[in-house]
């Protein structure tokens, strides 16, 4: 509901500057259409209301409704109905009236697609009707260069306006789909790379490794004894471990690397243009450097990490093979007693540290 009144105030904002432009200016070609005929001194106030005072009222009954979306809609159709009005007041003098109904149709459509414009030409069409059964059906074809001139404001300032309203409609668009494409491919938790957008990275470098022959690594990385973390302290401090890691990740890797969640309490790295051993002594900084981790309200919390990590090698068939051997180093790391790197040579690399 509140989402709702908020798009309906956001849609009001967006139409309240062009009423303002379109019926103010849209006043003068009127004026200059209706001044040569007799009128009712009525009719001026009615287009200096129209003209001057409405966009304002209007912009106020749409933002005070509980529905402001609505409220909206029905004063476009307020706009067109006046519109329709003018135009068979002015008896058709052909060209403000044409630009008048237009201007209004233009309005419609991009306020509310074919639909507002159907509906905003029935209201036109009502307009037509109310002038009629006031002052009766008359045509006139004749037009002076007075009219012709005041019609030249609203045919060149209203369409740029409305344009305007558009286009930053548009880039607004284009940043929400930015920030929706962002999020769809990051982990809420700990804000990497989720495991889908993290495997579709491992398919580029994997087919790039293999066309420039160049060296890369990929390390899958598990906290040890997660499930007892969160069993002892519960899942808040667990989460925290998960942030930690992440944010180490961030700082002991190079701006290229592409680290990722793969899934629990299991994260990937893609270490591009890199050597075995350089890959091995990041991953080994990053182990040391987690082994550190003190949460400020559990002193006595210990972690480490289980590391595991395969070079690329062009014998991989595919990316699986390529994951799979970084798999298998890491049920190596595990089974030698954790809190290591193992690579996929099959050595274990690293020194093995005390478990807490
Ligand atoms: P090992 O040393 O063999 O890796 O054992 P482990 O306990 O770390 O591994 P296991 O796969 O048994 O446990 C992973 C746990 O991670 C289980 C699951 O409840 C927990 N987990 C998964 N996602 C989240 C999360 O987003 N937050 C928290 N706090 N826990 C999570
Ligand atoms: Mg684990």
């Amino acid at each position: 509901m509140e989402n709702q009144r908020g798009k309906g105030l956001s849609f009001a904002r967006r139409i309240y500057r062009p009423r303002i432009i379109g019926l103010g200016i849209g006043g003068i070609s009127v004026l200059a259409a209706l001044y040569p005929l007799p009128q009712p001194d009525w009719i001026w106030a009615l287009l200096l209301f129209n003209g001057l005072l409405w966009p304002h009222l209007a912009y106020q009954l749409s933002t005070r409704s509980a529905f402001p979306y609505q409220a909206e809609r029905r004063n476009l159709l307020l706009d067109s109905l006046l519109g329709g009005f003018w135009a068979a007041t002015m008896q058709f003098n052909p060209l403000p009236a044409v630009t008048i109904l237009s201007m209004m149709a233009m309005n419609n459509v991009a306020a509310g697609g074919l639909r507002l414009f159907i509906r905003g030409s029935l209201a036109q069409g009502v307009g037509m009707l109310l002038s009629w059964g006031l002052f009766g059906m008359h045509f006139s074809s004749q037009i002076s260069a007075l009219q012709i001139y005041a019609c030249l404001p609203m045919l060149t300032l209203y369409p740029l306006a409305v344009g305007m309203v558009c286009y930053q409609l548009a880039i607004k668009l284009s940043e929400h789909k930015r920030a929706l494409s962002a999020l769809s491919r990051t982990d809420s938790l700990t804000g990497l790379l989720n495991h889908g957008s993290w495997k579709d990275l491992l398919h580029i470098k994997f087919h790039k490794c293999r066309q420039q022959q160049m060296e890369a690594s990929i390390a899958l990385i598990d906290i040890d004894h997660f499930k007892s973390i969160n069993d002892t302290y519960g899942h808040i401090i667990g989460d925290a471990v998960l942030r930690h890691l992440s944010n180490e990740l961030r700082r002991n890797l190079r701006h290229d690397d592409l680290a990722g969640r793969y899934g629990g309490d299991e994260f990937c790295v893609i270490l591009p243009r890199m050597s075995h051993q350089q890959a091995l002594d990041v991953m080994e900084r990053l182990r040391q450097v987690f082994n550190q981790y003190q949460h400020p309200q559990v002193a006595e919390l210990k972690v480490s990490l289980s590391i595991g990590l395969a070079a690329f090698d062009p014998r991989f068939q595919d990316p699986s093979g390529w994951l799979s051997a970084a798999d298998q180093a890491l049920y190596l790391a595990k089974n030698s007693g954790r809190n290591r790197t193992a690579s996929n040579d099959s050595e274990v690399k690293s020194t093995q540290k005390q478990m807490a």
